[in-house]
């Protein structure tokens, strides 16, 4: 029940705000919020808890969401969206090879290199569609709980990246919600279950999320209460979704149908989703599922039997259970480490994945909870925590990839490692390589290689106007805060001037769990030749700084040197100048350390008579 409370500042009366939980779903969205202490999906009248994630542009240009829209896919497919997230946030290059799967064109947003859905001759943005869906949800629940709702807390796969987590906030936004909090399903998950919230115990938890369109394994520790992510591996396109295209593609093969009939027959691509949707879910309880013709239109005849759907099932499992292999090693942990597993998403319900994932954590998994509605009332009881009415929890997620900034020749300067906690915060000092630099670029980027080349650049900004000193002498702090959303502001100080800047980082492209995927594989394929690049690199570098100050030197002390001396040092300086073009470490190594020691015993004599001079200067 909505609580009133007397604003005091205003002295009127105000519902004391519902903060909702929102699981906004590839296939299927959901609304929770707490009623006496406990989480509950909020269900429309008659209907279920769940809207599909499918809206219709009718053709008076009216939206229809949910499951009024559904039937359109399959009546009206040119006009009918689904599977908005795959979109959010993401760029057209990375999203233009889903054409084929989506019913709807995409077109690409020239200007911020985004995919709009192209319907009726009108452009969309992702975020005004997934906004239409918020807008529904929170529909409901104003119509239910008879208040008006305001503020939510939205799940995301653990995988999202700072732009997909900003552009679900912006549709939060446009929906007419604050977004509290954006929160990773597998962690509103463990929270749905209770678990850590009555045990004072220390727990490793495995969070199994198989849904309509993504996959996700996180591994949390509880420990008083406080929850802890430990490692996150998953795949934003691996999910139920896909156990229906294997079965669409193994019947088209049956009836010898070929891919571009479904290309150019979108209602029968529909139909046959819609079917083998239908025949997966039937094939829980029976052993086989037939159909004598698709429909009067399209009469082909459509059967699978439990065997062939699990024969076509198992590789997608598979690939499941190798990030669970990975998220393992990430944490550093043995499948015995592992005290409970959790069972989320519509596709655990498969009997088959149930008996993989037991046997692979050789626990027997968690599945008292409606898996479709978990993360929803995770959402709820984590809308609760913020709400001030939990104060025995406290979240941390992590970052899936290492933050850095480029220093001097590219390399990659880590100052959030990958699997780091968040929220996170962390200062690095440096200082600058030329007299009078005034000013500084900050290139900010995220990734796993050694040179930043090899690494996503995250965004760059200039620490202008340092008062023009002697290089090396500046004090640069670079501050990092990653903040609970795993959005990162970066700020930078000139600590002797108290010159400051700072940024928020919007990535202009997303960044797919694929490409997390590949980070991880190159660093460890290229570790070697990385670590070689590298060291050139910082030889090369201190090489740089060595003929500077060596050329330096002769000009201030020349008086020094003898004339064959002084031909002596220039001819040195110039052999390392040589070297720094051949990249034979080995070779520029013996250069610098040869002017090093012709050059040592002229510094001395520099130094003495500089001290000579300080001390013949001073009086008593
Ligand atoms: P998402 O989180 O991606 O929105 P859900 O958790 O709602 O998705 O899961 C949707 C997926 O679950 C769909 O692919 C759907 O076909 C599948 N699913 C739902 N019920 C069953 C069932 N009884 N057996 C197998 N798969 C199911
Ligand atoms: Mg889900």
């Amino acid at each position: 029940m909505a609580k009133v409370s007397i604003d005091i500042s205003g002295g009127k009366l105000k519902a004391e705000d519902i903060i909702v939980g929102i699981d906004l779903g590839t296939t299927n969205s959901l609304i929770a919020y707490m009623e006496d202490g406990a989480p509950k999906t909020i269900s429309d009248f008659g209907k279920g808890a769940v809207v599909p994630s499918v809206l219709y542009l009718t053709p008076e240009g009216q939206w229809l969401v949910g499951e009024e829209a559904k039937p359109y896919l399959l009546m009206d497919a040119l006009n009918t969206v689904y599977s908005i997230k795959r979109l959010i946030g993401k760029s057209f290059s990375e999203v233009k090879e889903l054409q084929n799967f989506l019913g709807y064109p995409l077109k690409e947003d020239l200007q911020s290199n985004t995919a709009n859905l192209s319907i009726q001759d009108r452009e969309f943005t992702p975020i005004e569609l997934s906004a239409l869906i918020l807008k529904e949800l929170k529909y409901r629940a104003e119509h239910r709980l008879k208040t008006p709702i305001s503020q939510a807390v939205i799940t995301v796969p653990a995988y999202f990246n700072d732009e997909q987590r900003n552009a679900t906030r912006a549709a939060g936004a446009l929906a007419g919600l604050e977004v509290l909090r954006i929160v990773n399903e597998p962690t509103a998950a463990a929270l749905a279950y209770g678990i850590g919230v009555h045990n004072s115990g220390t727990e490793t938890i495995a969070v199994y999320d198989f849904g309509g369109g993504t996959f996700d394994i996180t591994l949390l520790k509880i420990e008083e209460g406080v929850f802890e992510v430990l490692s996150t591996h998953g795949d934003t396109f691996l999910g139920g979704d896909d156990i229906d295209q294997k079965i669409i593609e193994y019947w088209l093969t049956q009836n010898t149908i070929s891919m571009n009939t479904i290309h150019e027959h979108k209602e029968l691509g529909q139909l046959l989703r819609i079917t083998a949707e239908r025949a997966k879910k039937e094939l829980d309880n029976t052993a086989s599922f037939e159909l004598a013709e698709l429909s009067p239109e399209f009469p082909i005849r459509v059967s699978l039997t439990k065997v062939e759907l699990e024969n076509l099932a198992q590789p997608l499992v598979n690939r499941t259970l190798q990030a669970c292999e990975h998220a393992l090693a990430d944490a550093g942990l043995q499948v015995s480490a592992i005290d409970k597993v959790i069972l989320v998403g519509g596709a655990t319900r498969l009997p088959l994945v149930k008996k993989e994932v037991a046997s692979f954590f050789k626990l027997e998994p968690f599945d008292k909870l409606n898996p479709d509605e978990v993360v929803a009332l995770g959402a709820a009881v984590q809308a609760d925590i913020l709400s001030g009415n939990r104060k025995d929890l406290l979240l941390l997620d992590v970052t899936p990839l290492s933050l850095g900034i480029e220093t001097l020749g590219g390399v990659m300067d880590v100052l959030i490692p990958r699997n780091s906690k968040i929220p996170s915060r962390i200062a690095r000092q440096y200082t600058t390589s030329r007299d009078g630099q005034v000013n500084f670029k900050i290139n900010i980027f995220q990734g796993e290689r050694e040179l930043t080349q090899d690494n996503r650049s995250l965004g760059s900004f200039e620490l202008r106007g340092i008062p023009a000193m002697p290089a090396g002498i500046p004090k640069l702090e670079i501050r990092f805060l990653l903040d609970a959303d795993g959005i990162l502001k970066v700020e930078a100080s000139e600590l002797r001037s108290g010159v400051h800047q700072e940024i928020s980082i919007v990535p202009k492209k997303g960044l797919s769990d694929e490409e997390v995927e590949k980070q991880l594989m190159d660093s460890i394929t290229y570790a070697k030749q990385d670590m070689e690049d590298r060291k050139w690199i910082e030889l090369r570098e201190e090489a740089k700084q060595l003929v500077l100050h060596a050329n330096r030197f002769l000009s201030q002390h020349e008086g020094l040197f003898e004339e064959t001396e002084m031909k002596e040092m220039k001819k040195l300086i110039e052999d390392v100048n040589q070297s720094m073009e051949q990249k034979v470490p080995s070779e520029l190594q013996t250069k610098i350390e040869t002017l090093n020691q012709f050059s040592q015993p002229f510094a001395e004599k520099a130094m003495d008579s500089a001290i000579k001079n300080a001390i013949t200067g001073k009086k008593i």
